[in-house]
């Protein structure tokens, strides 16, 4: 252990008054939860400020009275969906003038469209109060940190960037694909600098994986990671497990958005949870698109209270999650969740509604392929694309795959098998490593018989 606390190193950093006087309200705000009148009073301040100067919400929310009387009348606003940012982009949700704004980023859906996200100098460094907060239960300044995500057009590299020096580690910056460092460089970076803590998504940790066999690299034994924070795609237990197995290490996950920066945080304990501190959740009914009144599996909607550039209002993600029904074994009041996927990935099956990541367990059980694996529904039917291994033949592996697919998932799938270097090389060369082999259309060229 460090001979300097986490907790120092983010109240030196934040050492001018306005910073230090941010970083406080942030501490209080996580220590413990809300009170009503306190929550009302937040909500109500961040709607007339949406009201007031963001287009969008001056023209949706002109019919609804406001303020609101109790915190459930949330409920009675109506919704923002992705398509109404898309449709504005990229200045229609802004709230401040351009003069006001800290930072730019944006992202692009797996379904096409454009989001735009903006904050403010002072939305910015609340957001990293938040993460680094989390975060110093997990790192500290004897950490050396490789961040391993996109920094071009993002908010996710410099947001760990800075949380992750402000609790006095040291970074790495690697970013994702880059002519300065291939992965093949990182991995002798993370060799030679004895680095404890990767974060990167979890498709790239289990590619790292290979790619270290491929080099005569062990990553448990040669390396010193012990700490991988997962980041940029849904982590299954089953993925999670496969990953801490593989690289011996403690594997955590966080979630974000480029609409709303980081929105769930990891805690010691390995568990996800959700940043109420800055946000009003609320789980929206999949299948019928209504509110459930408690735990379950749902659409994560959620609201700022204290976004400036940004506000937003009963947000739609597009993410299906679990929010667990007991607290965490850390102590801490904010609910956990288990950050599923995207919601269309929630398909009928013979056992009733399931989302692939159901599919991960059997997928990483299957000796006959690699952990590389990507699933997605489109069209009503469910493709799953695969690596075979070396010397694996294909026609019993499909036979085995089959047969579980039969029994624990209970509906029909279109197999892919993928060309190796062709699949590798694609999901080397892309920033977000799941996505960007999703986004290609099936080939009836590859698929099987
Ligand atoms: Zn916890």
């Amino acid at each position: 252990m460090s001979a300097q606390p986490a907790s120092d190193c983010l109240s030196r950093h934040a050492s001018d008054p306005t910073a230090l006087t941010l970083l406080q309200a942030v501490a209080a705000r996580r220590a413990q939860p809300w009170h009503e009148a306190a929550l009302l009073a937040a909500l109500n301040a961040n709607l007339a400020h949406a009201r007031t100067h963001s287009p969008h919400y001056r023209r949706t929310l002109a019919a609804h009275p406001q303020p609101l009387p109790h915190v459930a009348a949330l409920a009675r606003l109506p919704l923002t969906h992705k398509d109404d940012l898309r449709a504005a982009y990229p200045w229609g949700l802004c709230a401040v003038p351009a003069a006001q704004l800290a930072r730019y980023a944006e992202s692009t859906g797996t379904t096409g469209g454009v989001n735009a996200g903006f904050v403010t100098q002072r939305d910015w460094l609340l957001n990293h109060y938040s993460v680094a907060l989390a975060w110093a239960d997990v790192l500290g300044p004897q950490d050396r940190v490789a961040v391993a995500v996109p920094y071009e057009l993002s908010y996710v590299g410099a947001d760990v960037d800075r949380a992750c020096e402000l609790l006095g580690a040291s970074v790495l910056p690697v970013s994702t694909n880059n002519a300065a460092c291939s992965w093949r460089q990182l991995l002798g970076l993370l060799q030679s600098h004895r680095i404890t803590t990767l974060v990167c998504a979890p498709l790239r940790a289990l590619r790292l994986v290979l790619l270290a066999r491929e080099m005569g690299l062990d990553v448990a034994r040669d390396l010193a990671v012990r700490r991988i924070v997962c980041v940029g795609e849904a982590l299954s237990a089953a993925k999670r497990q496969r990953i801490a197995r593989d690289w011996q290490a403690q594997v955590y996950n966080h979630y974000g958005m480029t609409e709303a920066l980081s929105v769930a945080l990891p805690c010691a304990a390995g568990a996800l949870h959700l940043a109420q501190e800055r946000f009003v959740f609320e789980l929206l009914d999949p299948q019928h698109e209504r509110p459930l009144s408690g735990p379950g599996t749902g659409e994560l909607v959620l609201t700022t209270l204290d976004q400036q550039a940004l506000p937003l209002l009963r947000y739609r993600s597009g993410d299906l999650v679990r929010l667990s029904p007991t607290p965490c074994a850390c102590g801490r009041w904010q609910a956990t969740i288990e950050l599923l996927g995207r919601v269309q990935d929630l398909c009928p099956t013979a056992h009733g509604p399931q989302h692939l990541s159901a599919l991960d367990a059997l997928l990483l059980e299957e000796p006959g392929i690699e952990d590389l694996f990507t699933t997605r529904a489109q069209d009503g039917q469910v493709h799953i694309s695969v690596l075979p291994r070396p010397g694996q033949p294909w026609a019993p592996t499909r036979q085995r795959l089959d047969a579980a697919v039969a029994q624990h998932w209970g509906g029909p799938v279109q197999w892919q098998v993928q060309p190796r270097q062709d699949w590798l090389q694609r999901l080397d060369s892309r920033s977000k490593p799941a996505s960007a082999l999703l986004v290609q259309p099936p080939s009836p060229a590859r698929s099987s018989p």
